[in-house]
């Protein structure tokens, strides 16, 4: 997956975390990508950590889908 910047031509950090889902407490396989400059950066930390927060499984996600049609 891939979360926050990656700009044209720039060096990719790969970097693994649990990811518990924020519905369903199912722990999701976390390995992402991101930007070498953004991995770095106040603002990462600060997406990534509400990324993790609200971050569904794919069937919780589904779930919602389906709810809202
Ligand atoms: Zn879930």
């Amino acid at each position: 997956m891939i979360i926050g910047k990656i700009l044209k031509n720039e060096k990719i950090v790969k970097f693994d975390v649990k990811i518990n889902c924020a519905n369903c407490g199912k722990q999701v396989p976390g390995g992402l990508k991101t930007g070498k400059k953004y991995y770095q950066t106040k603002e990462f930390k600060i997406e990534f950590n509400e990324w993790v927060k609200n971050y569904l499984c794919g069937i919780c996600r589904d779930k919602r889908r389906v709810e809202k049609n």
